[in-house]
């Protein structure tokens, strides 16, 4: 079991999770262009691509949905809210589906299950997919952590988790004081302090790999995340496990599930491909 981040942040979201022959996209937030790019030097083949996950209707998420679903011929997988709010801006889809969470539903050779976040839109789901081996577990745009979301996180070997901004540079910095208050409410976007207080709860489980993903280009740094995560993971024991901050223009490297690198020093040897935009 492969993910591979093509991209993460406010300006665009997309990564592709793959096993054997079935690989499917969790947002569609870039470009057709930058997806086949970023796809192509990840050496994912488009062919095995089955279906896009879509998690909610920001156009982070959604902006490109149309013409990747379209091009890529894919299934869009939403929940019923996320389709109702995204038909008009996204035209026509090869097929939509609707999930919920809860029901756990299979694309090929993955199980994928739904589960709902707190975050200021109509139904927005992250999602949990097991090859039967592995577990890949996806929670980004959200401003609690809910029972449904944390176990989840808990049985994944690899953690992909909201790092979104730093609560003082937030608050000290230029946004608009309903913005900031949005972010840092129930239906926003988890901090790096509440984000790592989640991570000393995983200590126990099977991860083994750590994306940081949507860190602000505002209000956080992929260092500061970075730090804040190693730090709460060698305090609860768990140095071992691979710690990679996804970023805004450059998409990662695949990473192999349940894969241990031997610890975050993984990160340092083998650093993201840069985007060629
Ligand atoms: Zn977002
Ligand atoms: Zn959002």
């Amino acid at each position: 079991m492969r993910i591979a981040v093509l991209a993460s942040g406010s300006s665009g979201n997309s990564l592709v999770v793959s096993s054997g022959g079935t690989s499917v996209l969790v947002d569609a937030g870039i470009s057709y262009k930058r997806t086949a790019e970023a796809m192509e030097g990840s050496g994912i083949d488009a062919e095995t691509l089955r279906g896009v996950l879509v998690t909610h209707e920001h156009s982070d998420h959604v902006q490109g949905l149309g013409p990747v679903s379209r091009r890529l011929g894919l299934t869009v997988y939403a929940s019923a809210g996320t389709h109702d709010r995204c038909a008009g801006r996204v035209g026509r889809c090869p097929e939509r589906v609707v999930v919920e969470a809860g029901e756990e539903f299979e694309i090929g050779e993955l199980a994928v299950f739904p589960f709902a976040l707190s975050h200021d839109c109509a139904e927005p789901i992250g999602y949990s997919l097991s090859d039967g081996r592995h577990r890949v577990a996806i929670a980004t745009d959200l401003g609690v952590v809910g029972g449904s979301v944390r176990h989840h996180l808990a049985i994944a070997d690899c953690v992909v988790l909201e790092f979104n901004h730093d609560e003082r540079m937030l608050i000290d910095g230029t946004y608009p004081w309903h913005l900031k208050r949005r972010i840092m409410s129930n239906v926003g976007h988890l901090s790096n302090g509440f984000a790592a207080r989640e991570l000393e709860r995983l200590a126990d489980g099977p991860m083994s790999t750590l994306i940081l993903a949507h860190i602000s280009r505002e209000n956080n740094t992929p260092d500061l995340a970075l730090a804040t995560a190693r730090a709460v993971l060698e305090q609860s024991g768990r140095p071992d496990v691979n710690v990679v901050p996804a970023l805004q223009n450059e998409w990662l490297a695949p990473l192999e599930v349940g894969w241990r690198a031997g610890g975050s020093e993984a990160y340092e040897r083998e650093p993201g491909t840069q985007c060629t935009r």
